[in-house]
């Protein structure tokens, strides 16, 4: 899905997709039962949810391309088991959108990884003629957090299924990753914010500029139905961590007129945010 530029001051936000794929609705919302859930989003007859695997391409002020997160790529669309299981369906890719754009893998010069997990950093890399993994975007820099790369690299029973070396080892073999700790900011009105809950070494992109705000939430709030304060992913590591974060980011997102980006939402990829009957929505779409 390409709906075009979104305008936040002097920076471009194109909200772009790798396709879609699909996983469990219970364990998308946690402890909300699916009576509630089911509602909001229907689930196919394996119980699943139909996810969208959402990019975000910004174009600075000092027109540099930075790519938030990468999708799935086409690493596995030789593997039917994997796309079997998570009913990967790619009719639009984030390479054919670069193109559509003008845009080659070399273009761009900085990826940001809201983290590590296999539908957010899948694009990192691509295979070579040889079937070795190699970063896909040569020129860019990989900005990741530090607590992300150590749990990547050291997963263990509940997080390992998410976690595919060949996603992020080629990128420190070729020097291509910054690693950082908490808030940080990479050019004047473009940062990173860590969140923790979902994993400990989660982050979101925070875009401001002449007044106006727009976050990309990634996992902290998949799609607009994770908008109430308790709908929270089963996935979550630190579940508890997740709802206080929540709480803060979108008491923030009210008083100041964000507009929050859904990675995973296949109807709505942006919105600003409303509060009715003590509970959030969203208000907005474009
Ligand atoms: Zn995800």
């Amino acid at each position: 899905m390409n709906l075009g530029p979104l305008k936040v001051g002097k920076f471009q936000l194109f909200p772009l997709s790798d396709g879609s794929f699909r996983l469990d609705g219970g364990a998308m919302f946690g402890v909300v039962p699916k009576t509630l859930w089911n509602r909001e989003i229907p689930a196919d007859e394996f119980n699943r949810i139909t996810l969208a695997l959402g990019v975000l391409l910004i174009q600075t002020p000092r027109g540099r391309w930075v790519l938030v997160d990468t999708g799935l790529s086409s690493k596995y669309e030789n593997n039917p088991k994997f796309k079997k299981l998570y009913a990967v369906e790619r009719p639009e890719t984030l390479r054919e959108h670069l193109d559509s754009m003008g845009i080659s893998p070399k273009d761009i010069s900085l990826i940001i990884n809201t983290h590590l997990h296999f539908d957010h950093a899948g694009g990192n890399t691509e295979f070579s003629d040889r079937g070795v993994a190699v970063p896909a975007f040569p020129n860019a820099r990989y900005l990741i957090q530090k607590e992300e790369w150590e749990d990547a690299s050291h997963p263990h029973e509940r997080n390992q299924a998410s976690y595919f070396k060949e996603n992020f080892e080629p990128l420190d073999l070729a020097g291509l990753v910054d690693l950082v700790e908490g808030e940080y900011e990479i050019e004047p009105g473009l940062k990173v914010l860590r969140s923790g809950g979902h994993t400990r070494g989660h982050q979101c992109v925070q875009i401001e500029s002449e007044g106006e705000i727009a976050v990309f939430l990634g996992d902290l709030i998949p799609t607009s139905k994770h908008l109430p304060l308790p709908w929270i992913m089963g996935y979550d590591l630190h579940p508890v961590d997740t709802l206080e974060i929540k709480r803060e980011t979108l008491k923030k997102a009210l008083d100041e007129n964000w507009t929050l980006i859904f990675q995973h939402d296949v109807g709505l990829r942006s919105a600003k945010l409303d509060f009715k009957n003590g509970r959030y929505a969203a208000k907005i779409s474009y």
